[in-house]
């Protein structure tokens, strides 16, 4: 049996250790603390907005984030189809309706031209993820955001650090929220952060954070806020993180590339894209198999985890989920790429050789 090889696991390392080490001998555990401080404020320099706010996940940073510009029920928000569920969740949870827009078949982020067909009276914010690691096209959802009086949430849940036209994503729209689970780009164990350049957002986020308790009168509550802070111990770990941030990204680029080699020349099959205009993370390396269907995929997985290669599918629609299926709703892009993509391993531990062994069994499924 050959040696298993995870679609992603954490790189932790001795500076992580101590930090966390630092965090705990120092009795402060929960969400008081210099590691918190600390990481808010990196975290904003390394995006380049003047705020950066922890919260206890990404889903709970887009729900903050979704509440703290008034989005609210018998509102519209505009997200894309094909995405990991917690960005429609998110919606759900402020009483609105989440609207799926197809993708764009080049970037897999959400179309634009789809936008503008989905945007109705009741339309309050759109929300482009940028999807495994590749940045959304901003200049013309910004454009028809800014027509429409719209709100714009980057989901970077997937793209810390990932660059459109120079920028880092996360400073494009009007806020920013990342995520740090176990296999995203950095980790604090479960964790998010909100950023934006808005400071009435940034403090409307901050209050709802803490059951809306206000500045001036302890334990007096204005309305009905949340309990989604981090603790200090998870900013430890994720400052740790952050210090070693341009060098896990290089790596993720670097494994990128030695895929890109490996699987020159293979027929019918696409790997991430990359436009001109866009620096890509490569959160996860995709495989897009052009007459692949959900059986073919799905044995094809299984061979490669029988020859100890862990792989995962794309994300399905949302739209084709139990709680958000409309009798004949199709986004033609999005239904027709997920069947086609699997993601390949792509922790920052993977050696060359491991990716030379996964491509010759990559050529050998196909070829068989
Ligand atoms: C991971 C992820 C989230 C949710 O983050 P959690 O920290 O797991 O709550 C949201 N959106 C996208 C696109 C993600 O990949």
């Amino acid at each position: 049996m050959p040696k298993f090889i995870p679609v992603s696991e954490p790189t932790i390392t001795e500076k992580e250790i101590e930090y966390v080490l630092k965090a705990v001998k120092s009795g402060w555990v929960s969400s008081l603390g210099e590691f918190i401080t600390k990481f808010e404020e990196e975290f904003a320099k390394f995006v380049g907005t003047k705020f950066a706010l922890t919260v206890s996940n990404g889903t709970a940073g887009l729900h903050l984030a979704l509440v703290s510009c008034g989005i609210k029920e018998g509102d519209e928000v505009i997200v894309p189809d094909l995405t990991f569920i917690a960005t429609a969740n998110a919606v759900k949870y402020t009483g609105a309706t989440p609207v799926f827009a197809d993708i764009d078949k080049d970037t897999w982020c959400i179309s634009t031209e789809d936008i503008r067909k989905k945007i109705t009276s009741r339309t309050k914010a759109i929300i482009p993820v940028h999807l495994y690691g590749h940045p959304a096209d901003m200049d013309p959802i910004l454009k028809i955001a800014k027509e429409y009086g719209l709100y714009v949430i980057e989901d970077c849940a997937e793209a810390h650090g990932a660059e459109y036209k120079g920028k880092k994503v996360g400073s494009i729209g009007h806020c920013g929220v990342f995520s740090f689970y176990g296999n995203k780009i950095i980790t604090t164990g479960e964790g998010g952060m909100i950023t934006t350049n808005d400071e009435n957002l940034y403090e409307r986020a901050r209050y709802l954070r803490d059951h809306a308790m206000i500045k001036e009168r302890r334990y007096w509550h204005t309305e009905i806020g949340y309990n989604y802070r981090m603790t200090n111990m998870q900013a430890a770990l994720g400052l740790a993180q952050l210090e070693r941030v341009e060098e896990i990204i290089q790596r993720k680029r670097e494994i990128f590339r030695w895929y890109q080699e490996g699987l020159k020349g293979l027929e019918g099959i696409r790997i991430n894209p990359e436009k001109e205009w866009a620096k890509n993370v490569f959160w996860m390396v995709c495989l897009l198999i052009e007459n692949f269907d959900e059986e073919k995929r799905d044995n094809f997985m299984k061979n490669l985890r029988e020859r100890g290669i862990d792989t995962r599918p794309f994300f399905y629609p949302c739209s084709m989920m139990p709680m958000y299926r409309k009798d004949g709703f199709e986004n033609p892009v999005s239904y027709e790429i997920y069947r086609k993509g699997v993601n390949l391993p792509s922790s920052y531990n993977l050696e060359k050789e491991d990716i030379t062994y996964i491509c010759n069994e990559i050529k050998t499924q196909l070829y068989k």
